[in-house]
């Protein structure tokens, strides 16, 4: 079955870990799964955001390397007692129903935190959403990930249907799908019917158009036909007009003609309002001191910041513990570790080095002892793992090994032996965390 080979693919990529934890659970729903929509359902509603932010993109992702469509992949929660065939529960009010009407109802101006990294953006979009088609258009949304130019987009999608505008709401690479789709079909004046009549065009991560002429063309007419009947067009990016490669010119000017406003990464203060949001929101009691480790350790993403209470407050929940700094500060010891953002192989080096009692520049040698090698493949296991930024080839180039195809042979090897040999998984862990542990501690005396 198709979403079983997505779901083995998915497992290769993480760690055994978290396939035991969290994606284990998830049991496909046929039924109410399209092909542009998956739904998998989980056992509890910890669960559903926690998988929803961290792997549904990667399962979609998965999908369409697979299949070449792009889903968008719903992840539902679904009791045990409830037959899958036959699930009770609705698609609730955030599920699309179709991809034009993909709007998360929280998603709201109330519900958005304004600082002085969004505020310049805030205030457009809510200007655009209360007088469409009037200053700001199009209003460009440009910024890095997990900062909020979806919320904001959205929140102008709410705010516009409660007022009973018509509204698209719609990701770049849905809307190119829906045109390929309306192309083939031979029903392109339903497509123009549908983009074309409507009062706001929102369309999410534009960047994904890059080099996509056919579809930049018809955007092209789109968006003039809407402009020159004054209606609102808001789109984002994560990069400015002009700097995203592979656009039409004649688009990325007219990109221009509205207001540009950028979303920035927020600043202490701003995250802690927006960590408190979110707890008011989801009913979560953290204590201040716990407030301020999050704002704190994790870096400036917010989808990060949502999933490290999301995952916090699951612990808390599946253990019976109240969240203490202590509690928190071990939870999330596992997710700060999990972005590693700033390991390099000389850090595993010198660990792996320390704990196993070898020389470091033997670990690089071409010696062929034993100890040597055994050491020699955890570090290029540990270096995969944790460094993702160096290929193969960088790898091979670090450890003195001959070639790329040296590598894969290393990582071969360990695979089975984790698989096989309990006591060097064991080990192994313990030395990846070692690494980790030592770094984020060194991270926090910066
Ligand atoms: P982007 O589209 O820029 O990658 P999103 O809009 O998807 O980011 O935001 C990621 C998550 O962070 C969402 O759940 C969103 O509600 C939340 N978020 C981002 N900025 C804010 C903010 N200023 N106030 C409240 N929530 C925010
Ligand atoms: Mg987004």
């Amino acid at each position: 079955m198709l979403y079983q080979q997505v779901l083995d693919l998915l497992k290769s990529e993480i760690s055994p870990d978290e396939y035991q934890r969290y994606i284990r659970h998830l049991r496909y729903d046929e039924k109410a799964s399209s092909s542009d929509m998956l739904v998998f359902l989980v056992p509890n509603q910890l669960l559903v955001r926690w998988i929803q932010t961290k792997y549904a993109n990667k399962i979609a992702h998965i999908y369409e390397s697979l299949t070449g469509k792009s889903p968008t992949v719903v992840i539902q929660y679904h009791s045990s007692r409830q037959d899958v065939n036959n699930p009770v529960t609705k698609p609730s009010a955030t599920t699309p129903k179709t991809v034009s009407t993909l709007l998360n109802t929280s998603y709201t101006f109330e519900n958005f935190v304004v600082g002085s990294s969004n505020q310049l953006a805030f205030a457009a979009a809510r200007s655009a959403a209360k007088s469409p088609g009037q200053q700001y258009n199009p209003l460009f949304i440009y910024g890095g990930s997990g900062l909020g130019k979806t919320h904001l987009m959205q929140a102008i999608g709410n705010y516009a249907i409660s007022r009973g505008f018509t509204v698209i709401y719609t990701t770049s690479e849905q809307f190119l799908n829906d045109f390929l789709y309306n192309v083939r079909n031979q029903t392109m004046d339903r497509f123009r019917q549908k983009y074309r009549q409507c009062d706001f065009l929102l369309i999410d991560d534009i960047q994904f158009l890059s080099n996509k002429e056919q579809t930049q063309e018809e955007f092209f007419h789109t968006f003039n036909e809407l402009y020159n009947l004054k209606k609102q067009i808001v789109l984002s990016s994560d990069k400015p007009p002009k700097k995203i490669a592979g656009f039409e010119e004649r688009l990325t000017s007219r990109f221009e003609w509205g207001l540009m406003a950028d979303v920035q990464p927020p600043g202490l203060e701003t995250k802690i309002s927006i960590i408190k949001k979110k707890c008011e929101m989801d009913n979560i009691h953290l204590d201040d001191e716990v407030i301020h480790y999050i704002a704190i350790h994790m870096e400036d993403n917010i989808r990060e910041i949502e999933s490290a209470i999301i995952y916090l407050n699951a612990h808390a929940n599946l253990l019976s513990r109240k969240i203490t700094i202590d509690f928190a500060t071990e939870v999330m010891k596992d997710l700060i570790k999990d972005r590693a953002v700033d390991i390099t192989l000389d850090d595993i080096i010198r660990v792996i080095a320390r704990e196993l009692n070898i020389k470091p520049s033997d670990i690089k040698s071409k010696k062929r002892s034993r100890p040597i090698v055994e050491a020699r493949r955890i570090g290029i296991y540990l270096a995969k793992t944790l460094t993702p930024e160096n290929k193969m080839k960088d790898l091979a180039e670090f450890f003195g090994l001959k070639d790329h195809t040296a590598v894969s042979h290393a990582m071969k090897t360990i695979n089975k032996l984790l698989k096989t040999d309990e006591n060097f998984k064991i080990k192994v862990e313990a030395l990846k965390s070692k690494i980790t542990s030592a770094k984020s501690v060194s991270g926090e005396m910066k």
